[in-house]
């Protein structure tokens, strides 16, 4: 650890040239809680195949259908196909369950139900690692985010909180069986603007990674004209060199990570 990364961590500073820390690796369970089908392709697939091939469990919760997402197809149609994309993108890199939550692609509500349905997977799941993806109002600069997006990851950190608290969503423990938990260590925003920690993602992690955006084809060929397989290796190359001199030069996934 850096003098740098060390001063990023206590102060929360993300200047542009500070290293980042190696993301934490003494954990066995992650659950990842994104908006939409092909949310943690874009950023964070590298970095679950690797966790993967070391022996982690990662599962993955999906807040909508992703049914808004494709001009052409008219939204029961389109869910019906962006739900297997997303089990065949999940499989490409390890992950083989996948939860959909079913709140309405596009105008998703930050609020107490998308909270309370999140949790009871916490509560189910019991994950010592969250990923989601960056909820911040910008990509960096001047390109807007989704209020999918704000709302599901601002959600994410909000029930790591209830999760832990018996008095809160209390029917979940007496109609469920479930028990309230608190063992989430971190949660890890991937697509941030400001990283803190990176995983290093080795060729075997990013060829895993372009097979697993490659996997969402309709959806890829509804967005642009480049074959999917070219237009997902190019995505995720750039992604996985993007903040490789931050990292000793090595190729990273890269995190803002919230310690709890
Ligand atoms: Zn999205």
């Amino acid at each position: 650890m850096t003098d740098a990364s060390t001063d990023a961590q206590q102060t929360g500073a993300t200047e542009a040239g500070a290293l980042l820390d190696p993301m934490p690796d003494d954990w066995q369970r992650a659950l990842a809680v994104v908006a939409h089908p092909d949310d943690l392709e874009y950023g964070a697939a590298a970095a679950v195949a690797a966790w993967t091939a070391a022996g982690k469990e990662v599962t993955y919760l999906i807040a909508s259908r992703g049914e808004a997402g494709i001009d052409a197809l008219p939204p029961a149609e389109c869910a019906r196909v962006r739900e297997a994309e997303q089990y065949a993108s999940a499989r490409a890199v390890g992950v083989h369950e996948v939860e959909f939550l079913d709140h309405r692609d596009g105008v998703i509500e930050e609020g107490v139900p998308l909270r309370r349905d999140i949790t009871a997977v916490l509560r189910a799941r019991r994950p010592e690692l969250v990923v989601t993806i960056n909820h911040m109002d910008t990509w960096g600069g001047l390109g807007w985010n989704t209020p999918d997006h704000r709302a599901v990851g601002r959600a994410v950190l909000d029930a790591v909180g209830d999760a832990g608290n018996r008095w809160i969503f209390p029917e979940q423990l007496t109609d469920d069986g479930a028990e309230p938990w608190g063992g989430v260590r971190w949660v890890a925003v991937a697509g941030t603007d400001a990283p803190t920690h990176a995983v290093h993602v080795e060729d075997a992690a990013v060829e895993a990674a372009v097979a697993s955006l490659s996997a969402h084809h309709a959806y890829i060929t509804g967005l642009t004209d480049e074959p999917p397989a070219a237009y997902a290796r190019s995505v995720v190359h750039q992604g996985v060199e993007m903040r490789a001199a931050r990292f000793d030069g090595r190729r990273c996934v890269f995190f803002q990570l919230f310690p709890r």
